[in-house]
């Protein structure tokens, strides 16, 4: 089995986890809100609908390209959606912020330490958001396992401007949102995509680093009913972002449970669309 160093040099065996070099793609492990669709205890149409793209676990994603896979936020349904879309192998992880519907399923990092042969592996975030996971998962380490405990070890590296991890560079962009909160910009073999699931507003400086995409992911909580949302983006703006930054695509996500989405699709302009959980870009 050939070693690979990472992007802090270090050497680790790939066990079972080849895949071939394929354009860079990104899966949506999951589209939903905080609350999931359905959300617990309702039936209005969406919680109740048959569509299968209308069943929203919390959002996350992963890119694969260049060599390697990254795990983007680790939300409450981790575990199930890794399992669902043979997601089996994470040579990094990216947070953008620390609201639980992105950092819940943090702890199942652990079983990619296993896959890779026990290294540790580097998790990228915002430094006021690697403060938080210290905060709300202190016993997250490093250092190798002791026998009969099985905890993540991870590599915690701020990120402020771009990184590489294999043949991809990724790049944060600060958005406005509650919390301290990145989106990430991926550039593998000239291909540019964007992934910003929780946002309420692109800051001018960070608009400027999302020129060229071929795919842009954006917040889209609901439609602009019953009321603009103080941290999400709905649907104008939404719509006006995506226009300003044109994106050759642009797939929405984060939505909640007043999104049905043959009817939502149907608001989208050409070049526009509403993501589902499962679906590659
Ligand atoms: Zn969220
Ligand atoms: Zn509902
Ligand atoms: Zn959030």
């Amino acid at each position: 089995m050939p070693a690979k160093s990472d992007i802090a040099g270090n050497e680790f065996q790939r066990i079972r986890l080849e895949f071939p070099e394929v354009a860079m793609e990104l899966l949506f492990l999951g589209t939903g809100t905080s609350c999931g669709v359905p959300q617990i205890g309702c039936d209005c149409e969406v919680c109740t609908s048959s569509d299968p793209r209308d069943k929203r676990l919390r959002s996350g994603a992963v890119v694969r390209g260049g060599g390697v896979s990254i795990i983007v936020d680790t939300p409450p349904e981790f575990r199930l959606a890794c399992l669902k879309y043979n997601v089996a192998r994470a040579d990094a992880v990216f947070i953008t912020h620390a609201h639980m519907d992105h950092i819940a399923g943090f702890d199942d990092i652990r079983r990619f330490n296993t896959l890779n042969g026990d290294h540790p592996i580097p998790c990228y975030a915002a430094e006021e958001t690697i403060a938080d996971l210290h905060r709300i998962f202190p016993y997250i380490t490093s250092k190798p396992n002791t026998e009969g405990l099985y905890r993540p070890q991870i590599e915690f590296t701020p990120v402020a401007g771009a990184v590489r991890v294999g043949g991809i560079e990724v790049t944060a962009v600060p958005v406005v949102h509650g919390p301290r909160t990145n989106g990430y910009v991926f550039e593998c073999d000239g291909r540019r995509m964007a992934y910003i699931p929780d946002c309420r507003e692109i800051p001018d400086a960070s608009l400027e680093k999302l020129h060229d995409l071929d795919v842009l992911v954006l917040d889209c909580l609901r439609g602009d009913e019953p009321r603009i949302h103080p941290t999400h983006m709905t649907l104008s703006l939404s719509l006006a972002a995506a226009e300003k930054i044109g994106a050759k695509r642009t797939y929405f996500t984060h939505a909640c449970h007043r999104v049905l989405h043959r009817d939502f699709e149907k608001l989208l302009p050409q070049g526009v669309a509403l993501a589902y959980d499962g679906l590659i870009v």
